[in-house]
């Protein structure tokens, strides 16, 4: 899968400073968290959202860095405050944007990544219409299910799932300003700051 997508100026907006609002999505399995770590540590002028999630902590997750973990209960807070930007529930659990960092790093013009799910990309999409949206793809299908499997940091029936919401995920490729194949993580973040910039 060569990128694709619209022309990549036709539905970018910037602010005053020329950063925008960028959303990595794409299938569980793809890489995304492995490009967004690599960016925190080659790119640390860019400011990567911290959701606040449901799903338990994976070995090595550290609360506040990748996550934010939470009950239900808090969950259901930040929902009915109106707290999050955007949210969704994705096999078996509850993941969120906290809106306040958002608006807050936007405004003083730092480049900033949300890394969500097709469902909260939609609803930024709707809501920030300037915002690009960007799709990771996998090489291949095969490809996806190898990783989602060689993670072997979910039981079967979470990785069925997570296979399922990729299928569905795959199919909603057209629906991105652009799309990268992650075929080496540090081209894709070459590519992403290009964006985003
Ligand atoms: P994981 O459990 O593997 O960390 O994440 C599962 C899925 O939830 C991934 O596709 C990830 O991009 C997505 N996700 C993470 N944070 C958010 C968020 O704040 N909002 C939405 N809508 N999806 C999220």
């Amino acid at each position: 899968m060569p990128s694709s997508g619209s022309p990549e100026a036709a539905h970018v907006s910037s602010g005053p400073t020329g950063n925008r609002l960028t959303v990595l999505s794409g299938p569980s399995g793809v890489g995304k968290s492995t490009v967004v770590a690599e960016l925190r540590r080659s790119h640390p002028e860019v400011w990567l959202s911290v959701s606040v999630t449901t799903r338990a902590p994976r070995p090595g997750e550290t609360h506040g860095v990748e996550y934010y973990f939470v009950s239900d209960e808090e969950f259901d807070r930040l929902v009915a405050a109106g707290e999050l930007l955007e949210w969704a529930e994705f096999a078996g659990n509850r993941y969120g944007t906290p809106r306040a960092p958002v608006e807050r790093k936007l405004a003083d013009g730092v480049p900033t990544l949300l890394e969500i799910d097709l469902q909260g990309a939609r609803q930024v999409r709707e809501t920030m219409p300037e915002a690009l949206l960007v799709f990771l793809a996998p090489p291949s299908w095969e490809e996806l299910e190898s990783r989602l499997r060689g993670r072997g940091t979910e039981p079967e029936h979470v990785i069925e799932r997570r296979l399922a919401a990729g299928r569905v995920e795959l199919a909603a490729e057209k629906e991105f300003d652009l799309s990268l194949v992650n075929t080496a993580v540090n081209e894709v973040c070459v590519r992403l700051i290009a964006l985003m910039k």
